[in-house]
């Protein structure tokens, strides 16, 4: 029998926090963990909320989707544009369903801006630019809801910031609105399949992991930024079970995060080392810290180049595929796996042995669209940051260059389901963030293609 189906995606939520540390405070998703299955979930790789959630709700892998990260290069140039819902070029989960005749509602999930049709109703997600432009369908439906819920909040301004107790709370007042608007629209639309994101969780671990997590080397669990965090998250396990009261007793229930958080160690700058090296070459001085876009290059003496971020990308000059290439073609891969003995050799600030884990997209992908990096590597396994900037006189830093940030991402994110005739399975392992559109179509008996990655959980726990 074909069941609806409501998917709630908390961006961030780590394992060590729901089903753990912050278990006995989160009623509403112990009862759900109690009644079905739980696990951890394992990401995307990057386990960046750009492509994670693509990847989740598309059985596609980032190199298929062409999606490196938040940015990526589209153009000729050396230059990275922020993805939209136009650099998407596969089915997604509700769009399934859609042409299976069942009605939707899709809610706030990153890289739906600008919005698409879809059969029901859809917001679109983090990196909307702003609530004037049109980011729903129908058109006309955002403007109704700003009547009711105010202007629409995508995300909060500038949370990298010392002023983490006003965040929070802009947290608090933008995920409440989110879940007023997802119940109005339940109830309005009763679809056969609702997914929504909230942001709020990601924010937050970037605000205050160290608050949150007692593994982080300055946990401090008594101050009032702990206060405020641990009431955030009561706040949304509150939301989530007035969300879960509305649904009928054929609905079955998901709750997914896209990665898990852990403690940032601290910086690595990658184009610094790579200047070390010599294989990346400045045609003159820098002023102080300087993006890698801002950086002036010698490209005729440059061999590599690196975009930071949760982890680096590295590029290399490759002649007849980069503006100003250098390095033969025939000699990529040799320079590349150069390169890679080199970057296993990058120790920790104190001089010690990291374990990196070095990704080669063409080695690792199923395919890989757009531009690629020649190496995707995850410093001391995302322990530590990759700064991309260069003027830093250091290789080694304590914190993130661009602003302070309490968390890196993880590996894993969290997977819990429960619902009519599914047993109470307990814990779960082995799963992926692929599994979950195999999984919502096979509950809702809408056919998947054999090529997709992913299992349906519903069928092979
Ligand atoms: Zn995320």
């Amino acid at each position: 029998m074909p069941r609806r189906v409501v998917v709630i995606g908390l961006d961030c939520v780590a394992p060590t926090l729901a089903f753990d540390q912050l278990r006995a405070e989160l009623p509403n998703l112990s009862a759900l963990i109690a009644r079905g299955c739980h696990g951890p979930l394992r990401s995307s790789v990057p386990p960046i909320t750009v492509p994670a959630w693509t990847c989740m709700f598309s059985g596609h892998d980032a190199g298929e989707l062409g999606l490196y990260g938040f940015r990526n290069r589209t153009g000729a140039g050396h230059e990275l544009s922020i993805a939209s819902s136009r650099d998407v070029h596969v089915t997604r989960t509700w769009e399934r369903a859609g042409q299976a005749g069942k009605r939707v509602a899709t809610l706030f999930v990153p890289l739906t801006y600008p919005p698409t049709p879809v059969n029901g109703c859809l917001i679109s997600g983090l990196l909307t630019p702003t609530p004037e432009r049109v980011h729903t369908h129908p058109a006309a439906l955002g403007e109704r809801l700003a009547r009711t819920h105010g202007p629409y909040r995508m995300d909060v301004e500038g949370f990298r910031s010392e002023a983490r107790l006003q965040t929070i709370e802009a947290l608090g007042t933008m995920t409440r609105q989110h879940f007023a608007i997802a119940r109005e629209l339940y109830r309005a639309e009763r679809p056969d399949l609702m997914t929504m994101v909230e942001i709020g969780p990601d924010r937050l671990h970037h605000v205050a992991w160290h608050a949150l997590d007692r593994n982080h080397r300055r946990h401090d669990a008594d101050g009032a930024l702990a206060a405020a965090a641990r009431g955030y998250y009561r706040m949304l396990d509150h939301e989530l079970g007035a969300l879960i009261s509305l649904l009928d007793d054929d609905t079955v229930v998901i709750v997914v995060s896209d990665h898990g958080a852990r403690p940032l160690c601290g910086g690595i700058a990658i184009n610094e080392w790579l200047r070390a090296r010599g294989d990346l070459v400045l045609s003159g001085p820098v002023d102080g810290p300087t993006p890698p876009a801002q950086m002036p290059v010698d490209w005729s003496r440059t061999r590599a180049w690196a975009e930071g971020g949760y982890y680096a990308r590295i590029f290399l000059n490759v002649a007849g595929r980069e503006p100003e290439g250098i390095i033969p073609a025939h000699a990529r891969e040799q320079v590349r796996d150069e390169l890679l003995a080199a970057l296993h050799e990058l120790p920790g600030p104190e001089g010690e042995p990291l374990e990196h884990r070095l990704v080669v997209p063409e080695q690792a992908f199923r395919a890989t669209r757009g531009r690629p990096p020649d190496i995707m590597a995850f410093l001391g396994d995302l322990d530590y940051r990759a700064i991309g900037s260069v003027g830093l006189d250091a290789i080694h830093l304590p914190d993130n260059d661009t602003g302070p940030d309490a968390c890196n991402h993880d590996w894993d994110g969290i997977f819990v389901m429960a619902g009519p005739d599914l047993p109470a399975r307990g814990a779960v392992s082995g799963y992926t963030l692929y599994d979950v559109n195999r999984t919502v179509l096979g509950l809702m008996d809408i056919p998947c293609p054999d090529d997709l990655l992913g299992v349906d959980r519903s069928r092979h726990p």
